[in-house]
């Protein structure tokens, strides 16, 4: 496996060349364009590193996946699809157009901004403090990583910058989707996508629900059936407006983030977390995404 990883990633570190670093918000633009490392963890309790596996990246949309976990466990499943769908939508992960023009009155699905601000809306707690502290709680829980912050830098940089979402989120709390402070809920989406992680730390989320929602002591913290929903939305929502390419492609479910992280899940088998910031046009990790379709191909690692 060691020597698989090294060439692949040799390989696909040639095409961060060809991407670009995420500079929309400010301080992301500081990440290393060349850097490239993965994390794979399997059941037999294998870890496998590679390249920059080490370094620490804001988690950004990876985030998302996470905080639907918890608002699922605060509000049950029937609860939070009320609110926000389970549809890909083929547009960017940043659009509002289908807020007002959807059939359905809520964001596509918790994947992009819009339904990912909806989700962090419905975290428990009596103000934007502890709904935050209990999300990053679970964070550091799903990892298995108590030292887990979030980066001040970022996360005020998106605040001051993050017009759009802002937007979305004044638009959905006319709609009924929002049912808390907006400003409140724009606060703890803007700190949980500003967490800390390292390429393990996605690989542990990976796992996580590899083994359908627990822990690697093996006490199960979400439902089966909340699991299958992380999972099938980010099979078909999770790689942006390329996730069908992916499917075809890689066939993993995976989640990536602008801050250039990539968590996949293999179901009852593997972790992977790689970090390449180096994005591609739809804003995917051009080298991770290389990675994966390599490692995929090679290992034969299609659900499909
Ligand atoms: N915090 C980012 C935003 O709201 C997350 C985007 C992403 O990683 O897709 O724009």
């Amino acid at each position: 496996m060691e020597k698989i990883l090294d060439r692949i990633v040799k390989k696909n570190k040639i095409k961060t060349k060809f991407g670009n670093v995420a500079n929309y918000i400010p301080g992301l633009d500081k990440a290393g364009k060349e850097d490239l490392g993965i994390c794979l963890l399997d059941m037999d309790g294998n870890r496998y590193v590679h390249g920059d596996y080490n370094k620490k990246f804001t988690i950004q949309s990876v985030s998302k996946p996470i905080a639907l976990m918890l608002a699922m466990l605060d509000n049950g499943v029937d609860y939070v699809f009320s609110k926000v769908g389970t549809e890909p939508t083929g547009d960017a992960f940043n659009s509002m157009i289908r807020l007002e023009t959807a059939i359905i009155k809520k964001p596509y699905n918790p994947m992009i901004n819009a339904g990912a601000i909806a989700v962090s809306s419905m975290i428990k707690g009596k103000d934007k403090e502890e709904k935050f502290k209990r999300l990053l709680d679970f964070f550091k829980m799903v990892t298995e990583n108590d030292t887990l912050e979030y980066n001040e830098e970022i996360y005020s940089g998106e605040n001051r910058t993050g017009n759009k979402n802002r937007a979305m989120a004044y638009f959905m709390k006319d709609q009924g989707v929002i049912e808390s402070s907006v400003e409140d809920s724009l606060d703890v989406y803007f700190k949980q996508c500003s967490i800390e992680v390292t390429t393990v730390d996605l690989a542990m989320v990976g796992m996580f629900l590899a083994r359908n929602g627990r822990l690697s002591t093996g006490e199960k913290i979400i439902s089966d059936y909340q699991a299958k929903a992380v999972k099938s939305l980010m099979m078909t929502c999770g790689m942006y407006d390329g996730s069908g390419e992916f499917a075809l492609k890689v066939g993993i479910p995976s989640k990536s983030g602008v801050g250039g992280g990539i968590m996949s899940v293999l179901p009852n088998k593997m972790g992977i977390g790689i970090y390449g910031p180096a994005l591609d046009k739809k804003g995917n990790s051009i080298g991770g995404d290389g990675i994966l379709e390599d490692l995929s191909k090679e290992l034969d690692l299609s659900i499909f």
